[in-house]
């Protein structure tokens, strides 16, 4: 029998039901390029699959092993995480940092980006984003609906953020509550800052007692090592970010952390509050696994070398290849993405129709099979003609292994980059190809 009425949550449309700040949001760039570019493979495309930021090497194997053994922890861990693991990571944060923390302060989540949320969620404050920036931090404000204050970048300036924008920024209203985010080496362009630059950045942020979110989770993948955390330079104000995803190749198993300063105890306290009512707590078996990868050791940093080496190798040389080809580019300093700018083939571009990054990039895909991010994404405008390349279309086990090879490590020159990662190689030639027609 039909009712009478229809009830109103069927009835109307996602204009009507749903929540104002969600309306009209699609699947984060990242996650949606990864999808379809699987899609056009099952349909036998040739996709060169540069848009996601996953790790091309597996997670090391003795953490695996960890894995494996606890494959039957089952129980509810501890919201805040398991006291072994946030122990080996206030270790590890004392030897690979330089900073003393308790593990009291650590928060372990399913993935940073789950944390970041958890954060933007609980401080009432505004959110202040360098563009380019990573693709979710914007839109997770705009979920929660935090105002956020952006802050431009320049390819002159390397793509860091300048203490004197920032300055100026929090100088218009210096008593507001405000998150800066702090990204380095930076997704999307692979640049980091030298100690000199992020005491000056500290400085400001002390000066309006601002709260830093340093994401450095791509801070092992410094391609020279020696990464620099801007934590000891402002202790009171800044929370660590940082996981497994990048540089133990595990982005898949979710696993975050966060590193709190003592007097944002109640900031953590909160956190912890909501996580309790939302995901209740990471993983069980992931974090018994982490404890191993966050004590590290011979193997891990012999992994750790391997991987830098290959992809400070592969980064500058598919940057030169751009830059010989006309691109306007920053020779990245770590992380595995590239940031060109093809805005010098605009002429060219408009008349096959292209003014937009995300007409470029979905005509790249079209024509070549490369599929990369368009630099709208990461907040740039959108006819600005820049687009982010993940160089990790390799085999990154092949690689890996190669490069750890014999009793010395090989070198990983031309030879070696075009035997291990001919893919990215091939990638690369094709935008330059495809722009050069
Ligand atoms: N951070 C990676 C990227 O920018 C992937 C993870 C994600 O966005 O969730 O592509």
């Amino acid at each position: 029998m039909i009712p009478p009425t229809v009830p109103q949550a069927l009835n109307s449309g996602p204009d009507v039901q749903l929540n104002l700040n969600v309306r009209g949001l699609t699947p984060s760039a990242t996650v949606a390029i990864n999808e379809h570019c699987d899609r056009l493979l099952a349909e036998g495309k040739t996709v060169f699959k540069m848009g996601l930021g996953q790790s091309p090497f597996p997670v090391p194997e003795p953490v695996v092993e960890e894995l494996r053994k606890h494959a039957g922890e089952k129980q509810y861990l501890p919201v805040r995480g398991l006291p072994e693991l946030r122990r080996a990571v206030a270790e590890h944060h004392r030897g690979a940092f330089g900073f003393e923390v308790s593990e009291q302060n650590i928060l372990v989540g399913p993935g940073s980006k789950e944390l970041m949320f958890l954060l933007q969620l609980v401080y009432y404050g505004d959110i202040v984003i360098p563009t380019p920036s990573w693709v979710s931090y914007a839109p997770q404000a705009q979920i929660i609906g935090r105002h956020i204050g952006w802050i431009q970048t320049s390819r002159d300036d390397g793509w860091r953020l300048l203490p004197d924008r920032l300055d100026a920024l929090c100088r218009l209203d210096p008593g507001r509550p405000r998150i800066v985010v702090l990204n380095y080496p930076c997704n999307p362009t692979g640049a980091t800052y030298d100690q000199a630059e992020l005491e000056e950045l500290a400085a400001v942020a002390r000066q309006y007692r601002l709260i830093l979110l340093s994401d450095e989770i791509y801070g092992k993948l410094r391609h020279q090592g020696e990464h620099r955390s801007i934590v000891p330079l402002y202790p009171e104000g800044t929370i660590f970010s940082g996981g497994l995803s990048k540089w133990c190749g595990a982005g898949g198993w979710r696993l975050g952390v966060f590193v709190f300063p003592e007097n944002l105890r109640w900031l953590q306290d909160a956190m912890e509050a909501v996580a309790s009512e939302t995901f209740t707590s990471t993983s069980a078996p992931i974090q018994y696994a982490a404890v191993r990868a966050f004590q590290g050791g011979p193997e891990i940093e012999r992994y750790l070398d391997a991987s830098r080496r290959i992809l400070g190798a592969l980064g500058s040389r598919l940057a030169d290849k751009l830059a010989t080809a006309g691109a306007r580019i920053v020779q990245p300093k770590g992380a595995f993405y590239l940031f060109p700018d093809f805005g010098g083939f605009s002429e060219k571009l408009q008349s096959r129709g292209i003014t937009t990054s995300t007409q470029l990039t979905a005509k790249l895909l079209a024509d070549t099979g490369v599929a990369v991010l368009p630099g709208r994404v990461f907040g740039r405008h959108e006819t600005e003609l820049t687009v982010r390349i993940s160089y990790v279309n390799f085999d990154g086990r092949r690689a890996l292994e190669a490069a750890l090879d014999g009793p010395e490590a090989p070198p990983v020159d031309d030879d070696f980059l075009a035997e291990y990662c001919g893919e990215t190689l091939e990638a690369v030639d094709r935008i330059c190809n495809w722009l050069d027609t």
